[in-house]
C-alpha cells in the first residue's frame, strides 16, 4: 500500500524564514498562496502586470511581483503556472534566478517527466499536488479541513526535500486529509492516461456515442440528450459520494440489471486494448511529443477540433435545455 502522511508527520517549521513564491494565481495558485500565508509562511505571489488576477491577489492581501522579481526572492518557487507555458516561462523567468539550495515546486509532473524542464542539479525538486481543484482546497483549508494530496521528490540536494514537500503540504492543509507518496512519473502517467481514457475523453466520446446512437434512430434530441448526458452528473454524484454499490442501490433494479448486462457489451476485449495502446503511448512519451508539437505550431489541430466539437448538435441542444433550467449557474 501507498505510504500516507498526516498532520503529525509534517513539520511546518521548516518553512520558517523562508520565502515561497507561488508563480500564478488560477485555480491552484490562488488557493495554495492563500492557505500557505493563512498558516504563517512568507508567500509572494509572481505574475504578468496588468492582468485582473494582479489586482485578485493584492486584494486578497499577498505580495505580488512580476515572476523573475519574484523568483530572484524566493527561496522555495512553486510553479502553478499553465502546463504548456511553464517551459518557457521557466527558462526565461526563473531558471536565471535559482539559487543553490533553492527548491522547484509544481503541482503536476508533466514538465519535469517529459524533460521540458530540465532543473540544474544543486537544487531540490519535488511535488504537492492536491487532489482536487483549487476551489475546493481553499473551502476545505477554510473550514479547518484539507484535500487529500500527492508528495514526490524528484530531486534532493539538501537531503530535505521530502520533509519540505510535507511542510509545504502541510501549510496548504493536505496532511489534514492525508498525503500520498508518489512518483514525479506515477503522478505524470496516472493522470493523463485517466483524463484521456476516462473522465474526458471517455466520457465525452461514451455521452456522444450514446447521443447519436437514440438520434439516429429517430428519437428527439432532447429526449437523447436528457437520457444520456443531462443524467450523468446523478449517476457520477452518487459513485463518488458511496462507490459503484451504493449508486446501483439508489437506482432502479430494471436499471441495475441493465447495468450489468450491458456495460461488458461496450468496454470489450478490443477496447482494454485500445487502452493499454493509450497507456503505452503515454509511457513511450509519444502522446507528450504530439501535445509538445501542437503547442509549438500554435495548436492548429486543438484549434480546429475544438471548434467543429462546438458546433455539435448535441452542444446546441444542450445548451437550449440548458437555459430552462434556472437552477444552473449562467
Ligand atoms: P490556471 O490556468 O487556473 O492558472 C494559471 C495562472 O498562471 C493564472 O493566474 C495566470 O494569470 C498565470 N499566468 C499565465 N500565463 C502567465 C505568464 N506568462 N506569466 C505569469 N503568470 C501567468 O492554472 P491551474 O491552477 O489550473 O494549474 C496550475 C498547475 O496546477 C498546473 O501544473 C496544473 O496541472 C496543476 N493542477 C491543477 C489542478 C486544478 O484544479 N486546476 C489540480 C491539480 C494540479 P493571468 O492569466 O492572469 O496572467
Ligand atoms: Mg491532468
Ligand atoms: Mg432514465
Amino acid at each position: 500500500m501507498v505510504k500516507v502522511y498526516y498532520d503529525e508527520d509534517a513539520d511546518l517549521s521548516l518553512l520558517r524564514g523562508k520565502k515561497v513564491a507561488v508563480m500564478g494565481y488560477g485555480s491552484q495558485g490562488h488557493a495554495q498562496a492563500q492557505n500557505l500565508k493563512d498558516s504563517g509562511v512568507e508567500v509572494i505571489v509572481g505574475l504578468r502586470k496588468g492582468r485582473p488576477s494582479w489586482q485578485q491577489a493584492e486584494a486578497d492581501g499577498l505580495k505580488v511581483m512580476t515572476v523573475p522579481e519574484a523568483a530572484e526572492q524566493a527561496d522555495i518557487i512553486q510553479i502553478l503556472l499553465p502546463d504548456e507555458m511553464q517551459a518557457r516561462i521557466y527558462r526565461e523567468q526563473i531558471a536565471p534566478y535559482l539559487k543553490e539550495g533553492n527548491a522547484l515546486m509544481f503541482s503536476h509532473g508533466f514538465n519535469i517527466h517529459f524533460d521540458q524542464i530540465v532543473p540544474p542539479d544543486n537544487i531540490d525538486v519535488f511535488m504537492v499536488a492536491p487532489k482536487g481543484p483549487g476551489h475546493m482546497v481553499r473551502r476545505m483549508y477554510v473550514e479547518g479541513k484539507g484535500v487529500p494530496s500527492l508528495v514526490a521528490v524528484y530531486q534532493d540536494y539538501t537531503g530535505k526535500a521530502k520533509d519540505l514537500g510535507l511542510a509545504y503540504a502541510k501549510g496548504i492543509g493536505g496532511t489534514r486529509a492525508g498525503v500520498f507518496e508518489t512518483t514525479f512519473k506515477e503522478e505524470t502517467e496516472t493522470d493523463l492516461f485517466g483524463e484521456q481514457a476516462v473522465l474526458c475523453g471517455g466520457v465525452t466520446a461514451l455521452m456522444k456515442a450514446g447521443f447519436d446512437t437514440l438520434v439516429e434512430a429517430g428519437y428527439a434530441p432532447e429526449m437523447a440528450y436528457f437520457e444520456c448526458i443531462h443524467e450523468m452528473k446523478l449517476i457520477v454524484d452518487l459513485i463518488n459520494e458511496g462507490g459503484l454499490s451504493q449508486m446501483r442501490y439508489s437506482i432502479s433494479n430494471t436499471a441495475e440489471y441493465g447495468d450489468y448486462m450491458t456495460g461488458s457489451r461496450l468496454i470489450t476485449e478490443e477496447t482494454r486494448k485500445e487502452m493499454k495502446k493509450v497507456l503505452s503511448e503515454i509511457q513511450n512519451g509519444v502522446f507528450a511529443k504530439n501535445w509538445i508539437q501542437e503547442n509549438q505550431a500554435g495548436c492548429p489541430s486543438f484549434k480546429a477540433i475544438a471548434r467543429q466539437e462546438k458546433e455539435l448538435l448535441v452542444e446546441k441542444v444542450g445548451a437550449r435545455l440548458r437555459s430552462m433550467m434556472s437552477w444552473l449557474k449562467k
